[in-house]
């Protein structure tokens, strides 16, 4: 097999050779097998990124409203274009299931969502004897993980690029390939020569520059709470302002009066989605006590029938195999762990599935007898584990979903759409979806440990700007 080998960054327009000369190998988490390599930037290069951003700025912040759209259509073509090549990427770099291609089209749909938004976006507001303007924040680092990169890629520098702030991209070293495709599109789109820069680096290196930089002004960051904590610290020298997306231990509430079969498909698929590795996954199921019985009854039927684990090219896959053998070992460990504190395991278990010697494949498991102050109930683990907790009534069911330190998403299963209402009101979460719900651009972003800010539409298009009230 031919290998991919990844050996130039994205700096002022131009593709460059990077002065770090780290190689890093990257893995089809399907088999194994080591697909390529990529030449990881250093310090050096996160500073010539950030100096090209710096130049760009102040042409790019004086852009009208109708320039910045042009270029936001231009990169959605363009990104779009290069739809094949990128569910490939996810494909052999992540094992994203191809069944799931949605989450490849979410790049391109980032850009015609933020396009609808600044088309409607007030950038000055009256208020009193006061205009406010909202003026662009500057020079802002995207960083990202290997979850759904090339989205959150695109939704991060879309809405930038919206507000007029120029970018320099950290993407996970992990996503290496998809990060070659969406910058080829981005190079492709043709704009102005440092609008934006692309260093794949490490964290703790080229990141670590971005966050601690005077000339930075924001940083958007999406991964784990303890990534965040550290990002937050290296970045309070400069006070910049900070968008933080973590992580989540989100609840699917199934209300007594629910369709159990139904409802409960969709609290699988809320916390099976991506394979597990999702910070919105409903992780925690929530099961009238009276109705327990029938519930794990269904699940041990569900889980192989309707989610199964397998090669991502098989368009019946559901569940593919974990990223890394890193995040293989930890997913195990926390099944082990569950075990060991008393969890009842009703369906999948330790190991790799059946006939899938090969890979990072977790068999998905679901858990019974979970309390919710278990490890498997409180700490993040990032493949498809799920613990089914009872609950007595509705006020316990509402306790025990806010009994985490995280707040990002909320599932409510109900036939009575009333009564799911007002359950979600009383939710620390930053977004509840009753009966499958979704809007897109509604703000996304977490309660208490799960982040600060909100991202998409015109709450993510805000984080990306300064006001600036002129009094008359
Ligand atoms: P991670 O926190 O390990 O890494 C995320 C990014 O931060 C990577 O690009 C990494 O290189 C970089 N980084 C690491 N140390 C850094 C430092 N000191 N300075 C600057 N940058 C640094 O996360 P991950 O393992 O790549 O992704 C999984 C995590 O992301 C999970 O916890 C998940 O919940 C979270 N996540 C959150 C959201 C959300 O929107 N809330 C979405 C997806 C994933």
């Amino acid at each position: 097999m031919q290998r991919n080998i990844i050996d130039k960054i994205y700096i002022d327009g131009e593709f460059v050779t990077p002065h770090g000369t780290e190689e890093f190998d990257l893995h089809n988490p399907a088999t194994g097998e080591v697909i390529g390599q990529v030449r990881l930037a250093d310090e050096a290069d996160a500073h010539a990124a950030v100096a090209a951003a710096k130049r760009a700025l102040p042409a790019w912040s004086a852009t009208s409203r109708e320039e910045r759209i042009d270029a936001l259509g231009r990169l959605q073509a363009a990104v779009a274009a290069q739809r094949d090549d990128l569910l490939e990427a996810v494909t052999v770099e992540y094992g994203g299931p191809q069944r799931h291609s949605f989450l490849v089209d979410a790049a391109a749909g980032a850009f015609a969502g933020m396009i609808s938004t600044l088309a409607e976006f007030d950038f000055t507001r009256r208020i009193g004897q006061a205009e406010v303007e909202l003026a662009p924040a500057g020079v802002a680092g995207l960083i990202t993980p290997w979850n759904s990169d090339a989205f959150f890629i695109c939704d991060k520098l879309a809405t930038a690029l919206a507000a007029g702030c120029t970018v320099v991209i950290k993407p996970s070293e992990l996503s290496a390939t998809q990060t070659q495709v969406i910058t080829q599109a981005l190079h492709e789109a043709g704009l102005p020569r440092g609008v934006v820069n692309v260093v794949t680096g490490r964290g703790d290196v080229v990141g670590s520059v971005i966050t601690r930089h005077p000339d930075v002004s924001k940083i958007s960051f999406t991964g784990s709470t303890a990534t965040g904590k550290v990002i937050a610290s290296q970045a309070v020298d400069t006070l910049k302002r900070l968008t933080l997306e973590l992580g989540g231990k989100s609840p699917s509430i199934v209300l007594d009066d629910a369709d159990l079969g139904q409802a409960l498909t969709g609290a699988l698929a809320a916390g099976f989605v991506n394979s597990g590795q999702a910070c919105v996954a409903g992780t925690r199921i929530l099961v009238p006590e009276g109705r327990i019985d029938e519930a794990l009854a269904l699940i041990a039927k569900k889980v192989p029938e309707e989610f199964p684990v397998g090669d991502p090219r098989d368009p019946a896959t559901s569940i593919g195999p974990m990223v890394s053998e890193r995040q293989w070992e930890r997913v195990q460990s926390y099944i082990r762990r569950g075990m060991e504190e008393g969890a009842r395991v009703v369906v999948g278990g330790p190991g790799r599935p059946e006939g899938l010697g090969n890979g990072y494949f977790v068999r998905p498991t679901v858990f019974a007898d979970v309390t919710n102050d278990m490890t498997i109930a409180q700490e993040e683990i990032f493949g498809p584990v799920l613990s089914v907790i009872t609950y007595r009534n509705d006020d316990h069911a509402v306790d025990i979903a806010n009994d985490t330190t995280y707040g990002l998403h909320a599932y409510v299963f109900s036939s009575d759409p009333q009564r799911a209402r007002r359950i979600a009101s009383r939710l620390e979460a930053g977004r509840v979806s009753i009966n499958g719900g979704y809007e897109p651009l509604s703000p996304f972003g977490g309660f208490k440990q799960s982040g600060i800010g909100r991202e998409y539409g015109v709450f993510g298009l805000e984080g990306f700007l300064e006001p600036r009230s002129v009094m008359l």
